[in-house]
């Protein structure tokens, strides 16, 4: 709460129509979930197909609001992108998750972790000084942090998301387009950005390997993605099935149900704990 004067946001609603009531609503509660310590950190474990070995995690975030209840992500994130309140929640997530990943890493158990960063934050925000600040601050090695980007995003902001992305890798941290396979980019076009890591959209997964379009999609996805030399995580993996197809096509990375689901701080670090007695 030290800079609460600053971060006192300034949008006025003159006419509160009915429709606009809930969401309202929700940006206020919004507002002040930061301040009233109502946000937490998930974590879901990424791991090797070939062996299931923990590399890393996907950090999500969860808002518990004592109005509203328990509010998934899919529905406040686009509230705070077009409140503007998503600079400082992304903030918040970004030193939170730097923090506990430093944590790991000078107990001797580094792991990577994957933040989402929303487009806005990096057309609108400072999202480079704000990386450069929070790993200096927490001391982070850099390539313990991925930052993932939407593909849908990349495309939609071809020059300036990619001279961001630039400045973000110059950073060591690492990149991963998210979604992947929901936006159409082309080969040529991924070449261009400095990125390492595709993650192939968990629609694609889902009905691996009965639908034959998936089957294609997926295959076509990790041969373009071998030729540019990029790693892929598969999301959204679910069934057995779906793991030992992945592995048949060469995927070395995966994430999803099967594995795990997203986990709170303490039940995530048991989680790795058993993992390691293997
Ligand atoms: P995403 O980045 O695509 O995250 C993966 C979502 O898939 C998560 O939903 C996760 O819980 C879910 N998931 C993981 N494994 C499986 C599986 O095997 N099956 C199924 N059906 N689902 C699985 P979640 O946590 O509800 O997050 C939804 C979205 O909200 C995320 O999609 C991301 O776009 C956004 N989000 C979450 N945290 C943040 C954040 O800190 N910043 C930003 N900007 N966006 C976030
Ligand atoms: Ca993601
Ligand atoms: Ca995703
Ligand atoms: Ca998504």
């Amino acid at each position: 709460a030290k800079d609460r004067g600053r971060n006192t946001f300034q949008f006025y609603t003159t006419e509160l129509g009915e429709q606009t009531r809930e969401r309202f609503d929700m940006e206020g509660g919004l507002r002040r979930a930061v301040e009233r310590d109502e946000l937490a950190l998930h974590f879901q474990p990424q791991a090797r197909l070939a062996d299931d070995q923990v590399f890393g995690a996907e950090v999500l975030l969860r808002w518990h609001s004592p109005e509203l209840g328990m509010v998934p992500p899919d529905r406040f994130i686009p509230i705070a992108e077009d409140s503007g309140l998503i600079h400082r929640i992304g903030h918040w997530v970004l030193e939170a998750a730097c923090t506990q990943a430093r944590r790991w890493e000078v107990a001797g158990q580094p792991l990577r972790i994957s933040v989402n960063l929303s487009g806005a934050q990096i057309v609108h925000g400072d999202v480079v000084r704000e990386v450069r600040h929070v790993l200096q601050q927490t001391g982070l090695t850099p390539d313990l942090l991925e930052l993932e980007i939407t593909e849908g995003f990349v495309i939609g902001h071809a020059e300036r998301g990619a001279e961001t992305l630039r400045q973000l890798r110059a950073l060591g941290v690492s990149l991963a387009i998210d979604d992947f396979g929901t936006g159409y980019s082309s080969l040529s076009y991924l070449k261009r950005l400095p990125v390492q890591r595709l993650k192939i959209d968990r629609s694609f997964i889902r009905d691996l390997p009965d639908d034959a379009d998936d089957c294609a999609i997926v295959s076509t996805v990790m041969a373009m993605a071998h030729s540019l030399g990029l790693e892929v995580v598969a999301e959204g993996v679910e069934v057995q099935a779906h793991q030992r197809y992945l592995n048949e096509l060469g995927c070395q990375y995966y994430q999803g149900y099967l594995l795990s689901k997203p986990l709170p701080l303490a039940a995530f670090e048991a989680y790795l704990a058993g993992a390691q007695r293997g």
